[in-house]
């Protein structure tokens, strides 16, 4: 297939479990927008949550999107693989003043904060220091090294140690007031509310994130008082979806994120990073997710069924008709043909406004 655009797309899954009919929905999506466009589509293994990764998972999704002809056009990374990259990005949010440590427990959070769009809303605590505490190095020596040791391959860990205990991994860092029993490492937060070149500010608003998207229309957040300044690396040491995810499109020059609808909440904060480390915002499409008889999206969590892979052609054929694609009959059973025919007559049009949509079983 030749390339004659610019268009460079992507799909990411996490490997958390196996491919089930909504992320392959997710996956067809960005295809057949990449192949329409005669665009790059890449596959970009997001397994950056380390204890939450499954070993060999990130192998069974590549597989079965093989047998449903979704080969990546460039070879697949893995975030577990990019800390450096991400390292350098948290180097430029820090060297431009808009990152600082947070040490605050959910718990304090939850005392003096107000529920956002997703969870609480940060009230800012630490903007001007973390609070009072024992050991006066610890506002300063922050190091953006991970707590966790290297070497954990592409990250797929089987236990989930890593989150509850830090014993022996952190200096520097010392418990929060007397009898406290574990080591307190701070995260990172960002600001939502500095901008650092001022004239970038028109089209995000004074502080908030807006965006207009190809189906869901114009999209508006106020960061600051719906999520407040938001986590770019954790206290477990590990970076934040949000931020990994605006560093790797932009080293694989994505210019057209079509994705799920469950991450249209996402959007304004990466667009928001973006901004604050010079990047290109790519254009975005979400697609209405798939749900279950309860109206749940379909994900591990709700125990989600695994694609068929006995019968790919008929799979594909409901990823299609759930997409609003209405395939003609005679190429049912027939994959190459159908997904041919899918690229060729793609029409995302049909999907505008939808958010959610019962799956196709
Ligand atoms: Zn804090």
């Amino acid at each position: 297939m030749t390339h004659s655009s610019n268009y460079r797309g992507r799909f990411a899954p996490s490997p958390t479990g196996l491919l089930h009919f909504g992320s392959l929905v997710a996956a067809v999506g960005s295809f057949l927008d990449a192949k329409h466009h005669h665009g790059i589509w890449l596959v970009r293994m997001e397994d950056l949550d380390t204890p939450r990764c499954v070993l060999g998972v990130a192998d069974d999704i590549l597989r079965t999107l093989e047998v449903f002809g979704l080969n990546s056009d460039e070879p697949v990374i893995y975030q577990s693989q990019r800390t450096a990259a991400y390292e350098d990005a948290m180097a430029k949010l820090q060297s431009r003043g808009v990152v600082y440590p947070c040490g605050c427990t959910r718990r304090e959070i939850a005392d003096s904060a107000v529920q956002g769009i997703e969870g609480y809303v940060y009230p800012g605590t630490c903007r001007s220091g973390m609070r009072p505490h024992p050991n006066p190095d610890v506002t300063t020596s922050h190091s953006t090294t991970p707590a966790h040791p290297q070497g954990a391959g592409r990250g797929c860990k089987a236990d989930e140690s890593a989150t509850t205990t830090h014993s022996g991994q952190v200096a520097g860092y010392l418990p929060m007031g007397e009898g406290a029993s574990a080591i307190r490492i701070p995260a990172w937060r960002v600001r939502t509310d500095r901008f650092p070149s001022p004239q970038r500010g028109e089209g995000l608003g004074e502080r908030g994130g807006s965006f207009d998207d190809a189906l869901q229309g114009l999209i508006s957040q106020n960061l600051e008082r719906d999520l407040g300044d938001f986590v770019v690396k954790r206290a477990d040491g590990l970076f934040a979806y949000q931020l990994a995810v605006v560093v790797d499109d932009a080293a694989q020059g994505i210019t057209h994120v079509v994705r799920g609808s469950d991450l249209l909440v996402s959007t304004p904060r990466q667009i928001w990073l973006q901004w604050l480390l010079g990047l290109t915002t790519p254009a975005y499409m979400h697609l209405p997710v798939a749900v279950n008889a309860a109206g749940e999206k379909l994900s591990k969590q709700t125990l989600a069924a695994p694609v068929d892979m006995a019968h790919p052609a008929e799979t594909l054929w409901r990823v299609l008709a759930f997409l609003r694609q209405e395939p003609p009959t005679e190429l049912a059973g027939d994959l190459p043909n159908l997904l041919s025919w899918a690229v060729q007559n793609w029409q995302p049009e049909r999907l505008r406004g939808l958010k959610a949509m019962p799956a196709l079983a």
